[in-house]
């Protein structure tokens, strides 16, 4: 039997190619190997403010893009959160055993809250609903960037706690990390995550950015003032993202992407980035306008996805719930 997998991504935005490189990339090719489920985490937006019609359509496109990417629904479970109610029941029952402690030291929340008045208890609960999610399917494997990876220590820390406290129930998930790619951050402010949440597009590439936005944007991103083509994330913040990015996409190592670029200037580097970026998104783009043109082939793909996994969803809450004590 294969292994299980679970990973998602959430709809504030539309998908960036931080999205592609730290993520996407990586679960085409785990879909093979795994018994994976892909999901498009929309109770997870309504953690920030976010117009209803906006989450409608990026929730659409999210999965739009999954596909487009080559996520293959007959190869894997591709489904929306919120379709299986087992998720917010079983975020209930997690934070039950979450101390206000470690809940309080999550990075993420803190940033969002510092640069936010309106912060909402669900932005607080986000890391015990991404717990529930993981831990309702057993999963062994969760292929995340590094941006995810406190919260993935969390959902590990709750599931060890529950079982020693209420007897085996969850397995212990792994996250998995990209050793190239696992961050790609901001071109125009290299020492910030590339993000589909922000308001300002200009340093961060989406998937569906016409073609020449997608050059200039690279033309235009911020190296340094030496000209080495090197590695040097501390030193060389812009230079190391732009070969992390040509790493992934041109499936080579570090080493035989400085010695490619051995000698060469920043613009033949810019000029291959932007080559390779436009090979690896313009075949999606394509596909992409298929399905969002066909809306109606999206939800028949997410019902079934959602009615593969939600039988096996209620039994872990139901087993939860009586571990815990209820009577239902
Ligand atoms: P999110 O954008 O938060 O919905 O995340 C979807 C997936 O993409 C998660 O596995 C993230 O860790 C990953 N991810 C998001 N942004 C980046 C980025 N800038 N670089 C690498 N991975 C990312």
């Amino acid at each position: 039997m294969k292994e299980r997998l679970y990973t998602a991504a959430k709809p504030t935005g539309r998908l960036t190619l931080g999205n592609y490189v730290g993520a996407v990339d990586n679960w085409l090719k785990m879909q093979e190997e795994y018994d994976s489920i892909f999901c498009v985490a929309d109770l997870h937006s309504l953690t920030v403010n976010i117009d209803p019609k906006e989450l409608r359509d990026n929730s659409y496109a999210v999965m739009a893009n999954y596909l487009a990417c080559g996520l293959d629904p007959n190869k894997c479970t591709l489904y929306y959160q919120s379709q299986v109610p087992a998720h917010t029941a079983l975020c209930w029952l997690l934070d039950c055993v979450t101390s206000m402690g470690e809940a309080s030291r999550m990075t993420a929340y803190k940033e969002k809250a510092q640069s936010n008045k309106n912060v909402s208890v669900g932005l607080f609960n986000y890391p015990m609903l991404m717990a529930a999610d993981i831990l309702l399917y057993d999963a062994k494997y969760v292929p995340i960037g590094e941006d995810q990876r406190q919260h993935l220590e969390l959902a590990r820390n709750l599931a060890i706690r529950f079982n020693n406290k209420y007897g085996e129930t969850f397995v212990v998930p792994q996250g998995v990390y990209q050793k190239v790619g696992a961050k790609i951050y901001n071109l125009q402010n290299p020492t910030k995550k590339m993000s589909k949440s922000d308001f300002d597009n200009s340093g961060n590439i989406l998937l569906e950015d016409p073609i020449d936005v997608i050059k200039q944007k690279i033309k235009r991103a911020v190296t340094d003032s030496d000209s080495k083509i090197i590695y040097d994330p501390e030193n060389k913040p812009g230079v190391s993202n732009l070969l992390s990015i040509y790493s992934v996409l041109a499936k080579k190592s570090m080493k035989e992407c400085e010695a490619f670029f051995d000698g060469k200037n920043y613009g033949a580097l810019k000029n291959e980035v932007s080559d390779i970026v436009i090979a690896t998104i313009e075949p999606i783009q394509q596909k992409f306008m298929y399905y969002m043109n066909n809306k109606d082939e999206i939800e028949k793909i997410a019902t079934q996805g959602a009615e593969r996994i939600e039988a096996e969803a209620d039994k872990k809450v139901k087993l939860v719930k009586e571990r815990m004590g209820l009577i239902f």
